[in-house]
């Protein structure tokens, strides 16, 4: 019989860009004091992952095993972690490290980190049976939250949770581009903080599946006219999206100090006239992930309010199934694999 310790990790990972995933085993790094090893129960799957396995960011090292939505509970500790014991519920997302000593990780800012270490990037990841990570970007999951609806809110969750923590607060005026994975959550943050939240989409079938998370008001965003008349009405927009939109309406949209926030990667640059930006003072922005406090302030949140993403469970041997529907967009809204 082998020690856990020596046992190798059953994980499924892709050979060559762009490949299916098939099942892989490798041995993992001796647990070191500051490291966990936690015992997969779920993991998400997030729009990354795709791009790691398809090699859209050229950094990509094979065998790749993504996977960054993880929850599980800790089957073995390393001598120094003492914030969460074995058998405990924990998740890890995007990070899983950082220098711990520069002025952005003393702030709290540890997602700002030179150094910082990403879950599956030139590590495997979370599709798999176990994981060893740092156990300091292991965070206790409250009970509140079921595994399948805290697995999402690791990546998805803190990326939107983020720039509202930042930008708004309650009767904020929060716009949302885009209901899908991220922007549903977004709606249903904005919507607990106290915020009045419009929705912007392209379909116009969404608007019942938008005020269904939350939303007061749904516009179309690609109605030109639909999107003049929102001149000056919002003090912070979420843009969830990966497609070019009209963005110099939506700096108009914004009232004084109103910040428009990227959260989806768009392949072409954005172009803002800057007297738009100076006329009110507006600034524009993206934020990634969020640090280790903000992940913890989440986390609590989201049970507070009981919010967790809208998801679809799959066996984690249908994890082929799920990412070439993810592929598609034929999600309703993530997906989360369970271990078979
Ligand atoms: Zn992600
Ligand atoms: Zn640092």
């Amino acid at each position: 019989m082998t020690s856990p310790d020596t046992s190798r990790v059953d994980a499924y990972a892709a050979h060559e860009p762009g490949a299916s995933l098939t099942s892989f085993d490798y041995e993992p790094d001796v647990l070191g004091p500051h490291d966990v090893e936690i015992e997969i129960t779920h993991c998400g799957i997030c729009h990354s992952d795709l791009h790691l396995i398809d090699n859209d960011w050229q950094s990509s090292a094979y065998p790749l095993v993504p996977g960054h939505e993880i929850v599980g509970t800790i089957a073995q500790r390393g001598a120094l972690i003492t914030h969460v014991d074995v058998g405990e519920r924990v998740g890890v997302g995007w990070q899983c490290g950082s220098c711990l000593q520069c002025e952005w990780c003393e702030r709290g800012d540890e997602n700002l980190c030179a150094s910082i270490a990403e879950t599956c990037v030139g590590r495997p990841g979370g599709f798999a049976d176990r994981i060893r990570v740092d156990g300091r970007f292991a965070f206790a999951i409250p009970d509140a939250l079921s595994s399948e609806l805290a697995a999402p809110l690791l990546c998805g969750g803190i990326t939107v949770y983020s720039p509202l923590q930042q930008h708004a607060r309650p009767q904020s005026r929060v716009g949302v581009i885009g209901i899908g994975g991220l922007g549903h959550l977004a709606i249903r943050f904005a919507r607990a903080m106290g915020c009045e939240v419009t929705a912007f989409s392209s379909t116009a079938a969404k608007e019942e599946e938008a005020r269904a998370h939350g939303a007061h008001h749904f516009v179309s965003s690609i109605d030109d006219t639909a999107l003049k008349g929102q001149r000056e009405s919002l003090d912070l927009v979420i843009s969830t999206v990966n497609s070019p939109l009209n963005w110099n309406r939506y700096v108009s949209a914004l009232r004084p100090n109103g910040v428009l926030s990227f959260v989806g990667a768009l392949a072409e640059p954005v172009t803002i006239h800057t007297g738009m930006l100076m006329a009110r003072r507006r600034s524009v922005t993206s934020s990634p992930i969020g640090g280790r406090s903000t992940m913890r302030e989440m986390l609590d949140f989201a049970a507070r309010h009981t919010i967790g993403a809208q998801v679809e469970t799959l066996p984690m041997s249908e994890v082929n199934a799920a990412l070439d529907r993810l592929r598609r967009n034929d999600v309703r809204y993530r997906f989360v694999l369970r271990r078979d």
